[in-house]
């Protein structure tokens, strides 16, 4: 094909950047549709206290399966960022999040759930009118529902966002400041927003044990949090030596591949009695 092109380059780069875009478009489509069918699941993956192994909640996380074939959120997110369809996955998300933690609550259970929020669907006109009117629809006990929020807020939208996230807080939500540290925001920006909680990364932990940059990384943010007195949550806890190594470093609470990947919302109450009454595992031993 490219031979048969010699000479027309730009013709064959343009060719490959129309079907890019085509395929954009189509995934675009295909999720709106998806949406509307309702054929999207949230997933649910576990958080414990790393010291004592308690659930202490668990992050929803959206899944679409086209074709029985699963798209992974890092694939299907490019193609709806920055359209409409991104804020209406963001309240579709929070809505079934909702409904499953007052089921969860109906059966005796507390499993306090986290939500992750676009900056998109944050920043516009509709979040706080939104958020008042759902937790008034589908009330939940203080602090059984949490924000997930990217830490990229600019300076100059920063008051507007403080706001809104303290009239969360009001209404009795968590903040919490998602891939902590891998924004360009600086410190003393951060320190001002209102939130609970920060979560590092799984790119700083995952590789924990090899890199001793993300050592000094974790270790700073471990000081951070304790200094400005929020709680730490680390992602990408995905073996035991890690696991252990976070313990030593100061982690309190974390999620990952080696506790559980993220799994049908059906599954979570039998998973957490599983995981709740199974013994220690003696070869961990810390
Ligand atoms: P995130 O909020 O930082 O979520 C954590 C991601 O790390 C999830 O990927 C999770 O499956 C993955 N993960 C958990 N444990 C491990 C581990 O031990 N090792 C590794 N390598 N990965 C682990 P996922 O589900 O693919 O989501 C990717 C990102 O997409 C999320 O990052 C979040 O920013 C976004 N996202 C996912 N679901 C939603 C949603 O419902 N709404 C919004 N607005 N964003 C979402
Ligand atoms: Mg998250
Ligand atoms: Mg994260
Ligand atoms: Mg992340």
């Amino acid at each position: 094909r490219a031979k048969e092109k010699r000479g027309s380059q730009f013709r064959y780069y343009d060719e490959k950047m129309d079907e890019q875009i085509q395929r954009m478009h189509s995934l675009r489509s295909e999720f709106a549709n998806a949406l509307l069918r309702n054929e999207l699941e949230l997933f649910y993956q576990p958080k414990i206290d790393l010291h004592t192994r308690e659930v202490v909640g668990a992050e929803a996380l959206v899944r679409w399966y086209r074709d029985n074939r699963f798209v992974p959120p890092g694939e299907f997110f490019p193609a709806i960022e920055d359209t409409d369809l991104m804020r209406k996955l963001d309240w579709w998300v929070l809505r079934e999040a909702i409904r499953h933690a007052q089921e969860w609550q109906g059966e005796g259970r507390v499993i306090p759930v986290s939500v992750n929020l676009s900056a998109m669907t944050l920043k516009h006109d509709s979040f706080v009118p939104g958020i008042e009117a759902l937790m008034a629809a589908y009330p939940l006990p203080v602090g059984h529902l949490e924000l997930e929020v990217l830490e990229s807020v600019s300076q100059q939208e920063a008051e507007q966002v403080v706001a809104k996230l303290e009239r969360c807080r009001e209404l009795g939500l968590l903040i919490a400041l998602d891939d902590f540290g891998t924004g360009a925001s600086s410190l003393v920006h951060l320190q001002q927003l209102p939130f609970d909680t920060i979560k590092i990364d799984q790119r700083f932990v995952r590789r924990l044990l090899e890199a001793p940059g993300n050592e000094a990384i974790v270790r700073s943010m471990v000081s951070f949090a304790h200094y400005s007195d929020r709680k730490l949550v680390v992602e990408g806890v995905e073996n035991q030596p890690i696991w252990a190594r976070l313990l030593e470093l100061g982690c309190t609470s974390g999620q990952g591949y080696g506790i559980s990947p993220p799994m049908a919302s059906r599954q979570l109450p039998g998973w957490i009695d599983g995981w709740e009454t199974s013994d220690i595992n003696l070869d961990y031993n810390i």
